[in-house]
């Protein structure tokens, strides 16, 4: 039995579990305007963009969904934990 360390879940087959683990992480690292940024999950399991556009800061479900939002706003990411 193979378990996630993140969330606990456990798994039988071992390439579901390589899935899930990349869509399972607890940090992402995102690259903005002004530099690369990491991102960690919070407590209620959401990524908050907190880039300086509007309507932000908002939560993702997932790291690629964040990447995906950043990469189309281009906007500049207005917290101070660079990488
Ligand atoms: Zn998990
Ligand atoms: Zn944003």
């Amino acid at each position: 039995m193979l378990t996630c360390k993140t969330c606990n879940l456990q798994f039988i087959d071992r390439p579901e579990y390589q899935r899930h683990i990349r869509s399972c992480t607890t940090e992402v690292e995102v690259t903005c305007q002004n530099g690369v940024f990491v991102v960690f999950r919070n407590v209620a399991g959401h990524f908050d963009c907190q880039c300086g556009d509007d309507g932000c800061p908002r939560p993702f479900q997932s790291g690629d969904a964040l990447k995906a939002h950043l990469k189309k706003k281009k906007s500049i990411w207005v917290t101070v934990d660079r990488v």
